[in-house]
C-alpha cells in the first residue's frame, strides 16, 4: 500500500484530527495511514511513527508550497495537517505526487513492537 492510499483510506474511518494520531474520535493524517496499516491506538505512536520514518524514509519533500518550510519525511505531512489544516485528502493527493514507488507492505516493527501492537 501506498502512504498516499493508506491516507485516504483511514480518512475514510473517522473525522479529521489535529495535533495528535488520534483525538475526540478524529485522526490526523499520519493516524489515518496507521489506522488504515492496521494500528488503531496512540500508544503505540512513538514505535509507529519510528516506523513509519524508516519505511519512507526516502520520501522526498520538498519546500512546503504554502509556507515554504522544509521539513524531513513524515514531518511534512504533519506541518500540513496540523499547521495548515490541509484536509487528509489534500495531503493525500500531495503525498501522492511525491512518494516514488509504491511501496512494499508494513513490515518494518521489531518482533516485540509487532507483538504489541497485535495485542491491542
Ligand atoms: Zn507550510
Amino acid at each position: 500500500m501506498r502512504l498516499s492510499e493508506a491516507i485516504r483510506l483511514g480518512a475514510t474511518l473517522r473525522p479529521q484530527a489535529f495535533g495528535n494520531y488520534f483525538k475526540d474520535g478524529g485522526s490526523c493524517a499520519l493516524g489515518a495511514a496507521t489506522e488504515a496499516l492496521g494500528f488503531r491506538s496512540d500508544e503505540y505512536a512513538v514505535q509507529i511513527y519510528a516506523a513509519l520514518i524508516d519505511k519512507f524514509d526516502d520520501v522526498y519533500c520538498p519546500g512546503c508550497p504554502d509556507c515554504g518550510q522544509s521539513f524531513r519525511n513524515l514531518r511534512m505531512i504533519s506541518h500540513f495537517n496540523d499547521d495548515h489544516r490541509w484536509t487528509r485528502e489534500r495531503i493525500a493527493d500531495w503525498v501522492e505526487l511525491h512518494e516514488p514507488q509504491p511501496l512494499p507492505e508494513f513490515e518494518c516493527l521489531t518482533p516485540e513492537q509487532q507483538e504489541a501492537l497485535n495485542a491491542i
